[in-house]
């Protein structure tokens, strides 16, 4: 494991990447942060993700102590001293350092961090024949209570649910809302495909908008297949004709098998290969170049 991580100000060995026990983001998982994919030497919706980053930090009144453009460059220096055209880019930003009581008034200036590593969340065998998934009977913590629009660190809630696919032998959790509408997986969003349709759940369900999610909706769209975000149930994912999650590390990731029921064919479907295909030439094509940038560094030795 050799490489570099960007810690409070300068970049370090990763070996010797650390933050403070005192941090508020490791005791208490106050903080922010953002899973970026680079593909071929790009950095897929880096704009978007700054976006939603800067957005979970206003809504937890975390103040990021440095501007979305310098954020943005900062990523993009990461990946060119770490040397790597295909990564996966980790931005964390904590409320920083305090004591043992939880009143943020006691940080100081927020750790700014970011990681650069590979990821697979999935084996390949997943996307071969397809995934299986349960329902978690732990609910997503309501938006009233620690609301899932935030990318926040504090991740139980979904720990709690990928534990349970964990005991049941499966690929990952299915989460619905305290209303019992499906809302979302453990760390990636969920399709399903009826009659040639593509649904996704609402933002406002209390979901984590995904960027893959609105990556795919667009595809769909420009593909001529129908895609929008409609409030469905279980019933319609277990007699949907495709099922499938999508998440910056999974990407498009088909689903065959939910809470013991084969979903359609058993097979990863048609419909999900075509998104996924398209998926991944959109990958291939956009993104923002890291080593064509004006503040390119010599090298990226470090
Ligand atoms: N939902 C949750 C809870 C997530 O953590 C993630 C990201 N891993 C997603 C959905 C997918 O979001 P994105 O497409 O932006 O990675």
């Amino acid at each position: 494991m050799s490489g570099w991580t960007y810690v409070d100000g300068r970049f370090v060995p990763k070996e010797e990447a650390s933050v403070s026990v005192y941090d508020h983001g490791f005791l208490y998982g106050d903080g922010v942060f953002e899973g970026i994919r680079v593909y071929g030497g790009r950095v897929f919706k880096l704009d978007e993700h700054v976006r939603r980053l800067y957005e979970s930090a206003k809504s937890i009144l975390l103040e990021i102590p440095i501007p979305p453009e310098e954020m943005k460059r900062l990523i993009l220096e990461a990946v060119r001293r770490n040397g790597l055209q295909d990564a996966y880019v980790r931005p964390i930003v904590t409320r920083g350092r305090g004591d043992l009581g939880i009143d943020p008034r006691k940080c100081g200036r927020p750790t700014v961090v970011v990681i650069v590593d590979q990821i697979q969340l999935y084996p390949e065998r997943a996307y071969r024949e397809g995934l299986r998934m349960i329902t978690a009977t732990h609910r997503k913590s309501p938006s009233d209570s620690l609301n899932p629009r935030i990318k926040s660190l504090n991740y139980l809630n979904q720990i709690l649910a990928r534990l349970e696919a964990n005991l049941a032998g499966a690929d990952e959790a299915l989460m619905l809302n305290h209303e019992g509408y499906v809302c979302e997986c453990s760390a990636d969003n969920v399709f399903v495909v009826r009659s040639g349709e593509v649904w996704t759940p609402p933002a406002h369900l209390g979901i984590l908008r995904g960027v893959t999610r609105d990556a795919v909706l667009e595809i769909a769209r420009d593909l001529g297949i129908p895609a929008f975000e409609r409030t469905f149930t279980l019933h319609d994912v277990y007699t949907a004709d495709e099922v499938f999650l999508t998440g910056t590390g999974a990407e498009i990731g088909p689903v065959v098998w939910v809470d013991g029921r084969v979903i359609g064919s058993g097979k990863p479907g048609p419909l999900t290969l075509r998104l996924l295909q398209a998926y991944r030439e959109l990958t291939a094509r956009e993104g923002t170049p890291v080593y064509e940038d004006s503040l390119a560094a010599p090298g990226g030795s470090g």
